[in-house]
């Protein structure tokens, strides 16, 4: 007798299986190899192409999300106004801000997650967030072939940087909110055959324990914050008397931030004696661009993504090589479009022709910062993010630094000040002439004359947030605080 049922009924269930139609899907957007070999490769006007399909689609079903409608409306646009991908500049920007208003005024998730109990009778939802270092966290609903995407651009991410079926990739990011850790399991779990261990922040497994888990079952791939790798290798030497090299790490994939020169890149990779590869995503983007094994600027992912860069100030498109803010348009997301979004984050585009690698797919600089924790001090924009080479370039230095601004009032006249704060590691013996140096790069890097205050090893800890979720706060500004 057959003991599974011949005649099942139907289920009713929001089945995640069966919400999507896999082999459209794979053809839409192809699993790492396959990639590779074929889409990565395209010409710059077979990329245009299939964006141009892509957000037409977009644009029609977008039309229904009442956060867009409402936009779209008060700037006069109509359905019909946006022909190709060529008008998508007609269409306003918006932020981060935009979206929290949005969720204020329609509680919980906002026009823009739509309507997201009803979506769960017919299919599965995932929510993540931002960060929330500051403010209340802002929800981004994913559907399921929104979910799946986010999994499989890290997948051909990975693949890219050389992960195989086989590899052991260590992700000390805990799965909870935040993204970056769901997506690297979902990657190396899903599509590369590699044993993902989600050991989670050092929060939830100790540094030590991360290093003992690392050498027992022979981790040789990691996705890491910068931060705390640099605070794995300190653990492993002083601790357990061990060298990170003698891992043999295939790579590591970091979100490095504004790393221009490569400064912090290489004491990574010295420190573990691999190479390093720069990847840059956002909860509400996903994987935004990468490096391949060439390290010569950073790949958009061109099919999922559309990327403008544009002016601070007037948002008109800047010419390549200019700095700006980047835009990004999701052409795949459906439950929280994602249609000219500001991410206020800093860049420029440096190279459009073929990579090394065969890719056509534009490269971009990596980030110099975020816009908006621009300070200005005495008519000069700084961004505190532009400290990053002065401080990483001095080895004396734990490469940890908090600009704080401050307004003085002497007999009533105001002054802006910015001191920078910079940990001087514990065995970097005399403290003389350290300050002087980075002043002086400080002064020529931005322009402008700023105080340096040096602190011992691990003094911004509460800042830095090594081994814990969420990025490193580099700016404290008191200048607006009451006294
Ligand atoms: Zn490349």
């Amino acid at each position: 007798m057959n003991v599974v049922e011949t005649q099942q009924p139907v289920s009713s269930l929001p089945i995640y299986h069966h919400a999507i139609d896999w082999d459209a899907l794979y053809r839409r957007y192809p699993v790492p190899d396959v990639f590779e070999k074929t889409r990565w490769r395209w010409s710059a006007e077979q990329i245009r192409a299939f964006q141009n399909e892509q957000f037409l689609d977009l644009m029609q079903t977008s039309w229904r999300n009442g956060f867009y409608q409402r936009r779209w409306k008060a700037a006069g646009i109509e359905p019909g106004d946006i022909r190709s991908i060529d008008d998508i500049g007609k269409l306003p920007t918006f932020d981060s801000d935009d979206i929290k208003k949005d969720q204020q005024e329609n509680p919980p998730f906002g026009l823009i997650n739509g309507n997201v109990r009803q979506q769960l009778t017919r299919e599965p939802v995932k929510v993540q967030t931002s960060g929330g270092t500051t403010g209340k966290p802002r929800p981004t609903m994913y559907g399921p072939l929104e979910w799946e995407m986010n999994g499989l651009t890290m997948a051909r991410v990975l693949y890219i940087c050389g992960m195989r079926p086989g590899d052991i990739i260590q992700i000390p990011h805990t799965c909870s909110l935040g993204n970056a850790g769901w997506c690297a399991y979902k990657a190396s779990h899903d599509y590369l055959g590699a044993l993902p261990l989600t050991t989670g922040t050092g929060v939830v497994t100790s540094s030590r324990r991360q290093i003992e888990i690392a050498v027992e079952w022979g981790t040789n791939v990691w996705y890491v914050r910068p931060e705390y790798s640099t605070q794995l290798a300190k653990v492993a030497r002083e601790e357990l008397n061990f060298d990170l090299r003698q891992l043999k790490t295939k790579f590591l994939g970091c979100g490095l931030g504004p790393d221009t020169d490569g400064a912090f890149a290489s004491q990574i990779e010295d420190l573990w004696g691999c190479p390093v590869y720069d990847m840059y995503g956002t909860h509400e983007m996903g994987m935004g661009s990468f490096e391949c094994r060439y390290k010569d600027g950073m790949h958009f992912m061109e099919d999922c993504t559309y990327f403008e860069i544009v002016d601070v100030e007037t948002e008109k498109p800047v010419s390549d090589g200019t700095v700006g803010n980047m835009v990004c348009t999701i052409l795949h997301r459906r439950t929280m479009p994602m249609i000219r979004f500001n991410l206020r984050d800093l860049t420029k585009i440096v190279a459009t022709d073929r990579c090394q690698c065969g890719s056509c797919f534009r490269r971009m600089q990596k980030m110099l910062g975020r816009s908006d924790t621009m300070v200005r001090i005495r008519g000069v924009s700084v961004w505190p993010q532009a400290c990053l080479p002065a401080i990483r370039t001095d080895p004396r230095t734990t490469g940890e630094w908090l600009c704080v601004a401050d307004r003085l009032n002497e007999n009533g006249v105001v002054r802006d000040e910015m001191t920078v704060r910079v940990e001087v590691r514990d065995d970097a013996g005399s403290w003389d002439g350290i300050a002087e140096a980075i002043g002086k790069r400080l002064h020529s890097d931005l322009g402008l004359r700023i105080n340096i205050e040096l602190v011992k090893e691990d003094a911004l800890m509460e800042w830095s947030n090594r081994g814990r979720e969420g990025k490193p706060k580099r700016i404290l500004d008191r200048r607006f605080e009451k006294k």
